[in-house]
Formats: structure tokens, sequence, C-alpha cells
């Protein structure tokens, strides 16, 4: 089934929804999760093994006893998305991948 979208005014438009964050060159900087409407993706916080921690949160104290190493942002919602594209602008590190609406195919 083809599905059309178009902005107010009837001009087409298609979502490009986010559909992975590369761990390795994501630097936590926040940017995506300020921009982003729908709660899509939040920052954990990574071992010096690469493991997950926990969610944090960009100005968070908690260090995990020690064991945090650095904070990215994952994609721990990523059905919410709605495609609009603004995280792509804002990241510093282009380290996100999207996909046009009418290429997704899962
Ligand atoms: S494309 Fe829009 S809705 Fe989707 S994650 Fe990025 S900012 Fe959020
Ligand atoms: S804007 Fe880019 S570098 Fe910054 S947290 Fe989001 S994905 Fe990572």
């Amino acid at each position: 089934m083809t599905t059309c979208y178009a902005t107010r005014d009837g001009t087409p438009w298609e979502p490009v929804y986010i559909t992975a964050i590369n761990p390795d060159t994501c630097i936590g900087c926040g940017r995506c999760f300020k921009v982003c409407s729908r709660d899509v993706m939040h920052l954990y916080g990574l071992n010096e093994d690469g493991e997950v921690l926990g969610k944090v949160t960009l100005d968070d104290d908690d260090d995990f006893d020690g064991d945090l190493n650095r904070k990215i942002m994952m994609l721990d919602n990523a059905g919410a998305c709605i495609g609009c594209g603004a995280c792509a602008r804002v990241c510093p590190k282009n380290c996100q991948t999207h996909v046009k609406a009418s290429e997704i195919t899962a």
C-alpha cells in the first residue's frame, strides 16, 4: 500500500524516521533529545567496556560508583518517531541514520 503524505497546504512531504544512532561516534551532547517532541531517545551511561549502566541526564552527577565512562544517546522508543528530521539537523557528529517512510521495511 502506498501512503501519501502532505503538509498543511497540501505540499507533498515524506517523514524520515530515525532508525539508529552510532554509539561509537555519539558524544552524548543531548541536542537531539532537546529538539525531539516525541520522547524517542534518552541518554544512557556506559562503563569502560561499553556496557550500559542505566539512564542518565545531561546534568546528572551520578557516576554509578565510579563506573561511568561516557554518556551516549540511545533510541529506546524508536516507534514513537514521526520522522520530522529535527534531530538530524542538530547532531554535530552526523551519527544518526534516518530512513524515508516509503523505505521503512518494518
Ligand atoms: S525525526 Fe523528529 S520525532 Fe523522530 S526522533 Fe528525530 S526529532 Fe524526534
Ligand atoms: S545530537 Fe548526535 S552526538 Fe548529540 S547526543 Fe544526539 S546523536 Fe549523539
